[in-house]
């Protein structure tokens, strides 16, 4: 079981893992009013759908006035969008999220899953971000850090260490980035998910640390269900 992108933000939001500021319309009349509370009219759009590869296939767009979000808001309302992960039949979508636009200096890859058979957590990050983790285990292994963690033992800040080495950052991000993987584990062991997947996790041209894209998937078994589901 999936949320969507904006449900998952608001979750690691609320455990304190910094995300971009966004507000998510169901219809075009909501629009007006909800862009307000950003501030700001250099904004991404982005098509909610239980699929990732939305930005190769058209489900993000860039704006930066008023006319041209409402435009390409009513454009992509109701419109079909096939990605590499919907099937050929692709995905309606049905909701929108606004969210300030990012200046990027650079995307990473950032990911926890459990092994339920194993008792294990994992954590996968890649130098490479915002692209599939597939293409990166294909094309370039050697870029991709995997830190095993025992479930009973929680997250030691060795392992937070290696977590993050692959980033490179300089030393006055690197409290910023442990806050982030703690966030991070927090929601998966409290929320009893299954996977995490930030991609891209970026950094800013301005130095901070930012989930940019996030994705949650919880056993069909799992205690916590999002109140929308
Ligand atoms: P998907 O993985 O479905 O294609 P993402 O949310 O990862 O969707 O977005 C795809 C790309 O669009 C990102 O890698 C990033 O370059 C760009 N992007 C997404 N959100 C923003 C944002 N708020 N500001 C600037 N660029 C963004
Ligand atoms: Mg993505």
């Amino acid at each position: 079981m999936n949320i969507h992108e904006h449900q998952a933000k608001d979750l690691l939001r609320t455990f304190g893992a910094p995300t971009p500021k966004g507000v998510v319309i169901y219809n075009i009349s909501e629009l007006s009013e909800k862009v307000k509370t950003l501030n700001t009219n250099n904004l991404v759009i982005k098509a909610q759908i239980h699929a990732g590869g939305r930005g190769k296939a058209g489900g993000i767009k860039i704006v930066n006035n008023i006319d041209e979000l409402k435009k390409q808001a009513r454009n992509l309302f109701g419109k079909k969008l096939i990605t590499h992960q919907t099937g050929p039949q692709g995905k309606v979508i049905k909701r929108l999220y606004l969210e300030e636009a990012c200046d990027i200096a650079k995307e990473f890859y950032l990911s926890c899953l459990v092994d339920r058979s194993s008792s294990k957590i994992a954590f996968i990050s890649s130098f490479e971000g915002g692209m599939d983790i597939e293409d990166v285990a294909k094309n370039n292994p050697e870029k991709i850090v995997t830190t095993k963690l025992n479930l009973s033992k929680g997250i030691s800040e060795k392992d937070i260490k290696k977590i993050i080495e692959p980033f490179g950052l300089p030393e006055k991000l690197k409290m910023q980035a442990f806050h982030l993987i703690q966030s991070i584990y927090k929601v998966l062991i409290e929320k009893d998910a299954n996977l995490i997947e930030i991609n891209p996790l970026i950094l800013t041209r301005d130095n901070s640390l930012l989930c940019l894209d996030a994705k949650i998937n919880f056993d069909d078994n799992a205690l916590y269900r999002h109140p929308e589901i």
